[in-house]
């Protein structure tokens, strides 16, 4: 077999074709380290003498649908120049796995198509060699972003499991990269990323975030000199817990079966954005039938809508008349969840028109959060928490967002 297939077909370099054989149906590949080539590992001199080896039999990408064993004999040698005795390093594996690199490259390839469940039955390996393998790339990658160039930030927390586990996440708002995911929610999950940024010397101007206490205090403390806007992301998330809040409360009041079983139905086209509603599939009308009866659902409904149009407003000035006169509405509803939101509308008054002087856009936020919810469904749960971190540091670029 020449160099050139080995080096190509099988990505071996640098070996000589000894044999090639056959078990149980898959193809087994004999090469060897030509003698000549051998180097001392500690020094690089070719004066060496072997001292025994270790055979290795190393997985390689498959042919025809038969899986590839390579079997080597890494050589151990003992340097005539510095003295050292040490196993020659092979090129194309590394030193613990089983695995040549071109297989590794493989199984990362189809992990960008499919779930580690699924790689892991394809190639007949098992599920924590893929997971390692995904780790490790992720981890050589993704864990440690540079922070030099940040100047947007946005902090937002995500529930893990079913348990009320959390993380945060800290976005770089102009590129949407995670570039910190701390655990737990809070100022504590932040001590981490302050420390990281204080040595990138980074120059943070905005940060945008949720109206909660605890990471409005850490932010004020860690950056006193950046904005802190909240963002539409946020807020409108606020809002629909509110509008949730009102259609549960009214669902629970129902005594009419049928009638509590359509206010539970409405409730996702309810959160849903009213250009979104589907025309084809008679979302309009059947939201309109579901809400109509119900006074506080239709206000719930379109003070939400209302709401949105907050971040459209032509100036800084007109988007303070239209939240004092939304607050005013919804402060005059009667209705406890939204009377509610107008109180913390107005207590985080600043921060909302700030918007206005760092317009920052939905979509980071808004596009990782969908992505993390995405993952969540996939195969592998939770089974490991530092891993689950290092698929969402690397969840951003979608060429090397590994699926599950
Ligand atoms: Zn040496």
């Amino acid at each position: 077999m020449s160099t050139s297939i080995l080096y190509h077909g099988f990505g071996l370099r640098g070996v000589e074709y000894e044999r090639l054989g056959c078990e149980d149906g898959a193809l087994v590949l004999g090469v060897r380290l030509p003698a000549d080539q051998i180097r001392c590992p500690a020094c690089g001199s070719a004066d060496v003498i072997g001292r025994g080896g270790k055979e290795r039999r190393l997985r390689a990408p498959g042919i025809g649908g038969k899986r590839v064993f390579v079997d080597v004999t890494a050589p151990r040698v003992e340097c005539h120049v510095c003295g050292a005795v040490r196993q020659v390093k092979l090129e194309f594996a590394g030193p613990k796995r089983r695995l040549t690199r071109a297989m590794e490259r493989y199984v990362l390839e189809l992990s960008r198509l499919t779930t580690i469940d699924d790689v892991a039955q394809h190639l007949h390996l098992s599920w924590d060699t893929v997971k390692d393998l995904q780790a490790e790339h992720l981890r050589r990658r993704f864990s440690k972003p540079k922070l030099k160039r940040l100047t947007v930030l946005g902090i937002d927390e995500i529930a893990v499991g079913k348990g009320h586990s959390y993380l945060t996440l800290v976005l770089d708002m102009k590129s949407g990269a995670v570039v910190f995911v701390g655990d737990g929610k809070g100022a504590d999950a932040l001590g981490p990323f302050w420390k990281r940024l204080r040595a990138s010397h980074a120059k943070i101007e905005a940060v945008a975030m949720d109206m909660s206490a605890a990471y409005i205090g850490a932010v004020r403390e860690a950056l006193p000199k950046a904005a802190i806007v909240f963002d539409r992301f946020h807020v409108m998330k606020l809002m629909n817990q509110a509008v949730d809040t009102v259609r549960r409360s009214l669902q629970n009041s129902q005594e009419d079966e049928a009638e509590r079983k359509t206010v539970k139905g409405c409730r996702w086209l309810l959160l849903k954005n009213i250009e979104n509603l589907d025309t084809e599939r008679d979302e309009q009308k059947r939201l309109q039938a579901a809400i109509e009866p119900h006074q506080p659902l239709c206000l719930a409904w379109l003070l939400k809508e209302e709401l949105r149009m907050f971040w459209q407003q032509e100036s800084r000035e007109h988007a303070a008349a239209f939240l004092e006169s939304w607050i005013g509405l919804a402060e005059a509803s009667g209705i406890e969840p939204l009377e509610k939101m107008a109180k913390t509308l107005l207590k985080h008054w600043d921060g909302l028109l700030t918007w206005y002087d760092y317009p920052i856009s939905n979509g980071p936020l808004e596009g990782t959060n969908n992505k993390i919810q995405t993952m969540k469904r996939q195969a592998y749960g939770f089974r490991d928490r530092e891993f689950y971190k290092l698929k969402i540091l690397g969840i951003h670029e979608a060429k090397y967002a590994l699926v599950g």
